[in-house]
């Protein structure tokens, strides 16, 4: 009996750990692979000390598609159908595979968790659509500097309001209603009518982010993206109505930053993105741990995931690493925070 309940509570936060393949620069600077795949739950990395043994809910070699990855995702999207907040985010370092993983190629040849969890939820919707009334709506966000800003309002025509710090004209506020789900107050809910539909507010929401980025000069790996799906399900039979929501987060990369030759607007952003990126640990830890108290407020980013992360929610928290030796200090540190977590 003890043992299940282990189990249950376990089963509420999930780590997958995926290896990306060797990428050209790497292989031209002959750098070895020093991460190997053991089997589907574990992974064993060469590192300076000896071998180093790592577990997880479940491991995807360089050779693992999106297809396969996306079939141990895709139960969490009957979740949010059923009423259940899930959250899906990709931790590693720039370059390790979080924005393929969570969105997918340029040309999206090999669409990745969100575009896939679009059309799923979608498909879902459609086989039940007999029992109930669907509505999905969407707020698409970025978090930069502690900054959220709204994607799907354009930021093209403030090239001039860079330098100032107050940020976006239109403030977002996360807020909590009465039932507890996290809304952002101030930036735009979208419904969508089909996954073409969704897909296309994403795509709109990626493009102002870039020009965003452009505008200011900076890196988008170098700010959090925060995708929210909002699943309201309505019982034609009982008029009963359940609210799931789907959080997908793709986070700034986890590198520490260079302490020479760093500018000042590099290292608040470092110090902004560590800070954020430890609040999360925290808070995910502390959930692992059941302490009584949750460090929800420490930064904004935790503050967004609130109502995906704890409680009922299901959350999966993708590590994605290098398997090259030269990136190793990063893939250690990611794979430490990893097993924190857990
Ligand atoms: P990050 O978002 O963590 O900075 P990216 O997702 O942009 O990293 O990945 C860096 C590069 O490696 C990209 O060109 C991406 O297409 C490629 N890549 C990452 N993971 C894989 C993978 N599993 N299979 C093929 N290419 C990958
Ligand atoms: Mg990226």
């Amino acid at each position: 009996k003890y043992y299940n309940m282990v189990e249950e509570m376990k089963g509420k936060i999930r780590v997958f750990c995926r290896i990306r393949p060797v990428n050209r620069s790497e292989a031209t600077q002959g750098g070895a692979i020093v991460v190997d795949k053991l089997d589907d739950y574990s992974i064993t990395v060469e590192a300076p000390r000896g071998p180093r043994e790592f577990q997880f809910d479940k491991v995807f070699s360089a050779r693992a598609s999106q297809e396969e990855l996306f079939q141990d995702v895709n139960r969490l999207m009957q979740s949010v159908i059923d009423g259940y907040n899930v959250c899906i985010f990709a931790y590693g370092q720039t370059g390790s595979g979080k924005t393929f993983t969570m969105v997918g190629d340029k040309d999206q040849k090999n669409p990745g968790i969100m575009p896939r969890s679009f059309n799923a939820i979608f498909d879902i919707m459609r086989e039940n659509s007999s029992k109930f009334d669907f509505k999905v709506s969407a707020y698409m966000l970025e978090l930069y500097n502690d900054r959220l800003q709204d994607l799907f309002v354009s930021q093209a025509g403030e090239a001039h309001s860079q330098t100032q710090s107050h940020g976006p004209t239109k403030r977002v506020e996360i807020k909590r209603n009465r039932k507890g789900v996290v809304f952002a107050q101030g930036a735009e809910t979208k419904e969508a009518s089909s996954a073409q539909e969704l897909y296309a507010l994403f795509q709109q929401a990626c493009a102002n982010r870039h020009i965003s980025a452009t505008r200011m000069n900076v890196e988008s790996s170098r700010s959090h993206l925060i995708v929210g799906i909002m699943v309201e399900s309505r019982n034609l039979t009982n008029g009963s109505v359940n609210t799931g929501k789907l959080s997908l987060v793709d986070l700034a990369g986890s590198e520490r930053a260079a302490k020479t030759g760093a500018k000042d607007h590099q290292l608040k952003e470092a110090n902004s993105i560590n800070k954020s990126l430890s609040a999360l640990g925290d808070v995910i830890s502390a959930l692992s741990a059941e302490l009584p108290h949750v460090p929800y407020r420490n930064s904004k980013l935790t503050q967004v995931m609130q109502d995906s992360l704890g409680g009922n929610a299901k959350t999966l928290m993708i590590v994605n690493i290098s398997p090259s030796e030269y990136n190793i200090d990063e893939t250690l540190t990611s794979l430490i925070y990893a097993t924190r977590v857990k």
